[in-house]
């Protein structure tokens, strides 16, 4: 026996030296595999982090889940590829670096934008290298040798070939449409990078001419020209379409017109609207269907342009109680309630109130993408686990509106396109890799949406369209991510391998909930409650937390890491240690072809019949049942209770019966490291080298059942 079992596990002084030894067996590349040839092909592609920051409890959670089918799969024999990336995460990434640039006393606004990218490129390049560093604390056994990052340059271009391609295809198109404008971050947002919150404001009604409007929003109403109402109100049947009035308003006497319009709720208000296109959807619908000029009232900083008269230049915040107090002045306040309800959106990031703003923007069209990936999911050609999360997927496809992939960002891939003319309304544009000719053009300045590049990433990782990996190990088999996803990533991931690809880019989409702590609150860095898996991993070991993250956790639920629970884990650790010393001290080396006796043979039957067990549930995805099935064996049955009655029968004077047991307890140890291994890498493996195994010199790559044995 090896004399390390005399001194208890050391975590500390072994997980580095057996990762070490797996990436310089070359194992993490399928290919390297015997006989991988002939092997089926098993792929993951991991959701690449954002190269911002540390790894969280998040990381460590979806990293744990995947090593584990990497490396099952690879125990079953097949050829199990699990690809690494990491996200430059555009709109996220650049506001972190911006938050730092604040602590500096310095802004964006004052940089340059090639100042700007270089600076952040280079912050992105150290935090990728910190996070690979710590996937490898982790365990990862992913090929490091096809990583991908969202900037590789090869990646760049295979995203500007697929929206030129979109382009050419009718799917991608440049107008002019309402967008979420974050005035902070000065840059517009899709739908779910905004919030909306119910909240109480004033709704304000004012005397416009012969009408009484209401208004939530007085601060946009000073270039309004326009009353409408609903065609079949009653109320207002005198009144013509089209027919023209004069009225006293805010800043003197204007001539306004009669719309009438089916998209007035005659029981909002008084059923009168003014509108203002330029600051609002449904306005912005109106305005465009009976062809009404457009006119921008508040600026792209959140403060009102010159239409606003005496009002010019004020945030709109401070003005509307100034504007209030002149209308009131002017007699032209008729009422104001207190409490109106109403849903605001914000800003995801910054919970700045989101400005609605006309902007040239590209857009994708998703009515026929997002029927492509419905009837797909219809197929069952997506499988989701929980499976409550398809009816999300589903109401998420139904209702999606048209995509807006244009950021004013420098971080990010530049948008392919050029323009003459910019800033008219008679705007040309090109779309294409080079410039067109003439000296008139000018490069679009905005970059992509980040998920329309981590939207293609099964494609883009394995080579699309016609790389190796592409043709050997796509469809891809599982994505395993947090289940907020299933909105933002997973249907464009899904739209985009239908579109490129003509295949689902995976068959099964596997969900995972939060990582909270101890007490079930979300972490966060203010509440100062967040616990670093890599502090956790130095203190007890990264099998322990391993299986504290999956132990109980059933998918697309939230978990709560205890530290204790860890703590208990340590513990199993110690106690497999203790049940290998046991055995490799206790029992004979004898020949692995000897018969059991009765007794012994009913015991293995057991054995077997557990390897079924966590077979079945790994099958099924219910990895955190295979895992607590696992500990109760080895711990309850293995070590409580066969071990236990060992002890006379390997003290009796029968050698039959001892030797007979030795090879059970053999076997059985044996059995138990290949099971536990996916779970728990790091020790299994280094109690499988020091037993020096001469068929299969690397757990890692051994067999998930010691076939030799169960025959
Ligand atoms: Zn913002």
């Amino acid at each position: 026996m090896d004399d390390a079992f005399l001194k208890p596990y050391n975590p500390a002084e072994t997980e580095q030296r057996i990762y070490e030894l797996w990436e310089q067996s070359g194992m993490f590349n399928p290919d390297n595999l015997p006989d991988a040839e002939t092997r089926k092909p098993y792929t993951i592609v991991m959701p690449p982090p954002n190269a911002n920051g540390d790894l969280h409890a998040g990381h460590a959670l979806f990293i744990t889940l995947e090593d584990i089918l990497i490396r099952y799969k690879r125990m079953q024999g097949y050829r199990a590829l699990w690809i690494p990336g990491a996200d430059h995460a555009g709109f996220e990434t650049q506001v972190v670096y911006e938050k730092k640039l604040e602590k500096e006393g310095r802004s964006r606004f004052k940089m340059q934008p090639k100042e700007l990218y270089d600076e952040i490129y280079a912050f992105t390049l150290e935090n990728k290298k910190n996070m690979e560093e710590q996937m490898r604390k982790l365990g990862a056994s992913c090929d490091w040798s096809r990583e991908k990052f969202t900037l590789d340059g090869d990646i760049v271009q295979r995203v500007q070939d697929t929206f030129i391609k979109m382009y050419e295809d009718n799917l991608v198109y440049r107008g002019k449409r309402t967008v979420n404008w974050c005035p902070k971050h000065q840059t517009s947002l899709s739908d779910v990078e905004t919030v909306g919150m119910e909240e109480t404001a004033p709704l304000y009604y004012f005397k416009y001419g012969p009408f009484t409007i209401a208004t939530a929003r007085p601060e946009t109403k000073f270039g309004d020209k326009y009353v409408v109402m609903h065609p079949d109100d009653v109320r207002y049947k005198k009144w013509k379409h089209g027919q023209q009035i004069n009225l006293e308003w805010i800043n003197g006497p204007i001539t306004a017109t009669v719309i009438k319009d089916e998209a007035i709720d005659p029981e909002f208000g008084t059923g009168v609207m003014t509108i203002t296109p330029w600051h609002d959807v449904t306005d912005f619908e109106i305005a465009k269907r009976h062809n009404l000029p457009f006119e921008q009232i508040i600026d792209w900083r959140g403060k009102l342009m010159p239409v606003a008269k005496e009002f010019e230049g004020m945030k709109i915040l401070s003005a509307r109680p100034e504007i209030i107090k002149k209308l009131t002045e002017k007699g032209l306040v008729v009422k104001i309630d207190e409490q109106y309800q109403h849903v605001a959106k914000r800003c995801y990031k910054c919970n700045t109130f989101i400005e609605p703003q006309v902007k040239d923007q590209w857009f994708v069209k998703m009515a026929s993408l997002a029927q492509m990936a419905l009837e797909a999911v219809n197929e069952k050609q997506v499988r989701f686990i929980p499976d409550n999360y398809e009816k999300i997927f589903r109401y998420w496809m139904e209702n999606t509106l048209d995509w807006n992939i244009s950021r004013q960002i420098v971080w990010g891939i530049p948008i392919p396109a050029w323009f003459k003319n910019r800033g008219t309304d008679k705007e040309e544009s090109v779309v294409s890799h080079t410039r067109p000719e003439g000296d008139e053009w000018e490069s679009d300045t905005d970059t992509f949406d980040t998920w329309f590049s981590s939207g293609q990433w099964p494609l883009l990782v394995t080579g699309y369209p016609d790389g190796k990996d592409y043709t050997t190990y796509y469809p891809t088999d599982v994505m395993e991510t947090g289940n907020d996803l299933i909105f933002k990533w997973i249907p464009r991931m899904i739209i985009f391998g239908l579109y490129l690809g003509k295949k689902v880019p995976f068959h099964t989409v596997y969900l995972h909930g939060l990582v909270n702590d101890a007490h079930g609150k979300k972490m966060s860095k203010s509440k100062g409650n967040v616990i670093s898996p890599i502090t956790i991993t130095e203190k007890y070991g990264t099998d322990a937390l391993r299986m504290a993250l999956v132990v109980g956790n059933t998918p697309g639920t939230n978990l709560s890491l205890n530290p204790d629970k860890v703590k208990g884990y340590k513990h199993f650790s110690n106690k497999l240690w203790n049940i290998t010393r046991f055995i490799l001290e206790r029992t004979q080396e004898v020949d692995d072809d000897i018969i059991l006796n009765e007794k012994d043979a009913s015991i293995w039957e057991e054995m077997r019949a557990h390897t079924t067990e966590v077979t079945k549930h790994m099958e099924n995805f219910s990895i955190h049942l295979a895992a607590e099935k696992l500990y109760h064996f080895t711990w309850h049955r293995l070590a409580d209770e066969i071990i236990e009655e060992s002890k006379p029968i390997l003290e009796e004077n029968n050698a039959d019966t001892a030797r007979s047991r030795s090879a059970l307890l053999r076997r059985m140890l044996d059995q138990t490291l290949r099971l536990l291994h996916p779970f728990m890498p790091f020790i299994t493996e280094e109690i499988w080298q020091k037993m020096k195994h001469k068929k299969e010199p690397m757990l890692m790559s051994a067999q998930w059942i010691n076939t030799m044995e169960t025959e």
